[in-house]
């Protein structure tokens, strides 16, 4: 954000809180942390849409939600700034993005860029994914663990990030560097490029272990073949039964049966496999963003992936559409993964997502709750941050728009009607602005 402006009542993440002390009622316990959002409607993220409410947020978590009738009633609404706007819901999560700072999609690439390189182009992909909406995305295989360092530190303004670290694939699978030499991808994973190639039960112990140890939140683990990838196959399953069962995610039937939690892409899915999901209750990532638009982008590519690529893009709307209808339980992702601007691929693109999720079947109202209170569950139940829903206790990331989404989800879309975006309690967009630097 490039601008402070001085009628605005929210602090700044940058910008010093001191304007809130003269708020302070000293006969009150009251810290200067707490602010007041009044809106017109209030879309939970799970449940029921409510009128002209008020949400008292205090320091980095939602403190109370009441209808602004009453709080205007209360002795806090005679000491805390606040402000309104016409449509509140909670920050949105992509449950399924990368930062690997390229701008070509092929692992090969992936392998051969520059690290440093790779790090400067996520700087600006982060305040991308923030700016339009999304407080949190789990991002499955990238630089996403360094990134969410540098955002803790303060160095850059992005999302939440729960990483994976990076992909885990066993030699010749998703995840391994076709045209290098084992060693080369060998020796440029072990100096932080974010791929793992492991193979037998004990590598893919230890490389599950080297993931967590980096800080990933969430493990990613190639479990059929893959379209970026040029030799494999994403018919074929690619780790052996008691390969999966030592680690945990991603695939279909064997990663179910190994008690992963989470589907993504879920190009091949049938009715039985939806049974199953459904069973296990496991959640499908659709990631029909990435699938839509990039048919459209054949240069992004090299010719054997766009290939690949035309062969799922003709089953995934309707495996996504069966999913739907059968009551499969979804959680948003795009598979955003590019750094070239002005893309329909760039980061910042997150919000298409929902927009087919309705094309998919969803209300809008259910594909609200899929990019909200579902995010949080796609780490796992007894890991699930307290996000992703407006509720007391929660984390305050929320979002404001200028119309009803629930009139046409499409306003989701473009980054510029989300008027204002809040992490953890913090004011990083307002009105006719954007995050971070030039975009
Ligand atoms: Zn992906």
């Amino acid at each position: 954000m490039t601008r402070n402006p001085a009628e605005y009542t929210v602090p700044l993440p940058w910008a010093s809180s001191s304007h809130l002390e003269h708020t302070n009622d000293k006969d009150t316990n009251l810290s200067t942390d707490m602010h007041a959002i009044h809106t017109k409607l209030l879309i939970p993220g799970y449940g029921k849409p409510t009128e002209n409410m008020t949400v008292v947020i205090k320091g980095p978590k939602i403190h109370s939600i009441t209808s602004t009738s009453d709080f205007e009633d209360s002795v806090l609404s005679r000491i805390m700034r606040s402000i309104s706007v016409p449509v509140l819901l909670p920050g949105l999560w992509d449950c399924h993005l990368h930062y690997f700072g390229n701008l070509y999609l092929s692992i090969d690439a992936f392998a051969l860029a520059s690290q440093a390189l790779a790090g400067a182009r996520s700087a600006t992909d982060v305040a991308r994914t923030l700016n339009a909406g999304f407080t949190s995305v789990r991002e499955v295989g990238g630089y996403g663990a360094d990134l969410a360092q540098a955002i803790a530190e303060g160095q850059l303004v992005g999302p939440n990030i729960y990483p994976s670290v990076a992909m885990i694939s066993p030699t010749a699978g998703h995840g391994d560097a076709h045209s290098l030499s084992e060693q080369w991808v060998k020796d440029v994973s072990d100096h932080g490029l974010p791929l793992r190639v492991v193979d037998g039960v004990a590598e893919c112990r230890k490389a599950v272990r080297q993931c967590i140890r980096k800080g990933a939140k969430v493990i990613k683990i190639a479990g059929t073949g893959g379209v970026l990838s040029s030799v494999d196959d994403p018919h074929q399953a690619e780790f052996a039964m008691e390969e999966l069962v030592a680690m945990v995610e991603e695939g279909i039937v064997q990663c179910l049966k190994a008690g992963v939690k989470t589907i993504e892409h879920g190009t091949y899915l049938d009715e039985e496999v939806c049974e199953m999901m459904k069973e296990k209750d496991a959640i499908l990532v659709a990631t029909r963003t990435v699938v839509t638009n990039l048919v459209n982008h054949p240069e992004l590519m090299n010719p054997e992936s766009y290939k690949k690529l035309l062969e799922t893009a003709k089953y995934h709307g309707q495996a996504y559409a069966l999913a739907v209808k059968k009551g499969v339980k979804i959680a948003l992702g795009t598979d955003l993964g590019i750094s070239v601007p002005n893309n329909d691929l760039s980061h910042g693109k997150d919000g298409q997502e929902l927009r087919y999720a309705v094309e998919a079947g969803m209300t809008p109202l259910q594909a609200i709750e899929a990019a909200t209170a579902r995010g949080p569950m796609t780490l796992g139940t007894k890991m699930a941050p307290k996000s992703g829903q407006i509720k007391e206790g929660f984390d305050a990331d929320l979002i404001a728009l200028h119309a009803n989404p629930l009139n046409d989800i499409g306003i989701l879309s473009k980054a510029e009607n989300v008027t204002h975006v809040w992490k953890g309690g913090k004011n990083f967009k307002e009105p006719g602005m954007r995050v971070g630097p030039e975009l």
